[in-house]
């Protein structure tokens, strides 16, 4: 981001700078969910990453769709924060040896990304609708959908069943 930071004069220069970042964060995480799979060992929380991974690779898609829609290059600039978030999670799971300790590890990372992306879609939507781009918006408004119940199934597994496992 930072050699370009010049490059955003405008409120619309923002949006485009901001989907070019989360387009980049969601092509991250459609490598990321299936390495996450495959490290957790309970059934749900497993299933709820693969599910989430078919949802990214659609998330990917609406990007595209907005912007060609706002008549912008499809394109991605590099994200630093979600390479951290996916770093982070990397070393922390990597050091896990208990299985219960993971999976808890695991939603502790995957819900460091979707509260990321949460930000990052609300301050779009609220941008595309001020500039008049309602249209945007509403492509926008369903990932957020998806990214809000994605964090809310991890909170409920967590707190329903893996926390208390990892704890005994
Ligand atoms: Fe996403
Ligand atoms: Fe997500």
């Amino acid at each position: 981001m930072g050699l370009f930071t010049r490059d955003i004069k405008t409120m619309n220069d923002l949006f485009i700078h901001q989907l070019q970042d989360i387009y980049y964060a969601e092509q991250q995480l459609v490598k990321a969910l299936p390495k996450m799979a495959d490290k957790a060992s309970d059934k749900q929380l497993k299933q709820d990453f693969l599910t989430h991974l078919d949802e990214t690779k659609v998330h990917v898609q609406r990007l595209e769709q907005v912007f060609q829609m706002h008549g912008a290059q499809v394109k991605a600039v590099d994200c630093p924060a979600i390479d951290g978030i996916i770093e982070e999670a990397d070393e922390v799971t990597g050091e896990v040896a208990d299985k219960a300790v993971l999976d808890a590890a695991l939603i502790n990372a995957a819900q460091a990304a979707e509260h990321y992306e949460i930000a990052r879609y609300g301050s779009l939507i609220a941008w595309a609708r001020q500039l008049g781009r309602t249209d945007c918006a509403s492509i926008l408004q369903k990932t957020l959908d998806e990214e809000k119940k994605c964090d809310q199934k991890l909170t409920s597994l967590a707190e329903g069943k893996v926390n208390l496992r990892a704890a005994s």
